[in-house]
C-alpha cells in the first residue's frame, strides 16, 4: 500500500472508528488527534503498534503497522480504539500507573464498547502506552 492510500486509510478508519463509540465515550474524547509514527521498537525487541500520548489527547498507531494492515481494516479499528481507550481512562482520571492492569482495564473496556480485544493478540505485541 503506498502512503497516499495508507494516510486515507487512517482517516478512514479514525472517523469510523470514533463514530462507533458510545456517546459518552465520544463526548470525553473531543478533540483526541490521531497520527501516523515511526514507533520503532521497545526495549525487549518487539515492535511497538501504537501508543496513547500520557496527555490523553493524541494516538499514534505506526506507520510500518498501518500501512501493513491496512488491507485489515477490523485489526486496526480494534488497535485504534485501544489506544482510545486508554485516552478514556486518562481523561477521565482511572488510568493506572502499573503497566499490566492498565493493559487489562483498557481491554475490559475496549470490550463493553463493543471491540473484541482478542483480535489485537494476533499482532506481535498488545499496543501499549511509552
Ligand atoms: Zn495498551
Amino acid at each position: 500500500m503506498n502512503r497516499p492510500t495508507a494516510i486515507k486509510t487512517l482517516r478512514a478508519i479514525a472517523r469510523t472508528t470514533f463514530e462507533s463509540l458510545p456517546l459518552a465515550a465520544r463526548k470525553t474524547l473531543n478533540g483526541v488527534q490521531v497520527y501516523r509514527a515511526n514507533l520503532g521498537y521497545t526495549t525487549k525487541g518487539r515492535k511497538i503498534l501504537g501508543t496513547a500520548r500520557s496527555d490523553g489527547r493524541v494516538v499514534l498507531l505506526d506507520t510500518d503497522t498501518l500501512e501493513r494492515y491496512a488491507d485489515r481494516p477490523g485489526r486496526l479499528e480494534t488497535l485504534l480504539a485501544h489506544e482510545l481507550a486508554h485516552c478514556y481512562r486518562t481523561l477521565t482520571g482511572v488510568a493506572d500507573t502499573d503497566e499490566r492492569r492498565e493493559e487489562r482495564a483498557t481491554n475490559r473496556l475496549l470490550k463493553s464498547w463493543g471491540f473484541r480485544p482478542a483480535d489485537l493478540n494476533k499482532f506481535e505485541e498488545m499496543p501499549c502506552k511509552p
